[in-house]
């Protein structure tokens, strides 16, 4: 399973992203190349604002950052389940919440067999900053990941769009690269994280990624 596991973490960033894509039912309908453009510019919002941020509060950790910015943070138990799993939650106005159950199963599953993506000193920041993006396309409407939308069909003058939500999951996840100076883009990790949890189930949509993958 390492193995697999390692295969994930090493695709390129525009792999994971087209991964994270492929999901969407609108994926077949506007294609690879067209989809990863507007994909692009997703993950360019969450860059950008993550490069703002910065420059506001220059050499701040995350966890300075929430206090300047009055977000509470807290570790609780949040839903758990084979076929819904939250690793963590921002709520409005100002509340983030990181899954405490998952904490406790990888932390475990780390101990045990020392595998580092699933350290929670490892992920707990990134999946935080993730958040942290949601803040910030709270309060800011006029982002690219809020305004954009997907031409469907025409009547006339009348156009038909729909909201792209993987655009602010991409974008949050660009914003933790960013922001937390990853090496890499942390598009899967979700994926990867439940497998301490279900590890049945996550070696099947490992597998299934990694054959979509190549
Ligand atoms: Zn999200």
């Amino acid at each position: 399973m390492i193995g697999t596991i390692n295969e994930i973490l090493n695709l390129s960033d525009e792999k994971k992203i087209l991964l994270q894509l492929k999901a969407n039912p609108y994926f077949k309908k506007i294609g690879k190349k067209e989809f990863l453009k507007i994909a692009y510019k997703g993950a360019a919002c969450g860059k950008e604002i993550a490069q703002q941020l910065s420059r506001r509060f220059p050499n701040a950790s995350l966890h300075e950052v929430l206090k300047q910015l009055d977000i509470q943070y807290k570790l609780e138990p949040l839903t758990c389940e084979e076929n819904f799993i939250s690793l963590a939650t921002f709520q409005t106005p100002n509340e983030i919440t990181v899954n405490k159950l998952i904490i406790d199963n990888n932390g475990k599953y780390y101990e045990k067999y020392q595998v580092e993506c699933f350290n929670p000193c490892f992920w707990i920041d990134i999946v935080t900053a993730h958040e942290l993006f949601h803040y910030f396309q709270e309060q800011e409407p006029n982002l690219f990941v809020n305004t954009y939308k997907l031409p469907l069909w025409r009547l006339g003058p009348y156009v038909h769009a729909t909201k792209l939500e993987i655009l602010s999951e991409v974008a949050a996840m660009a914003f933790a690269q960013e922001f937390l100076k990853l090496p890499f883009y942390p598009g899967l990790l979700d994926q990867l994280l439940i497998y301490p949890s279900y590890p049945e189930r996550a070696k099947e949509t490992l597998k299934e990624l990694l054959k979509e993958a190549s």
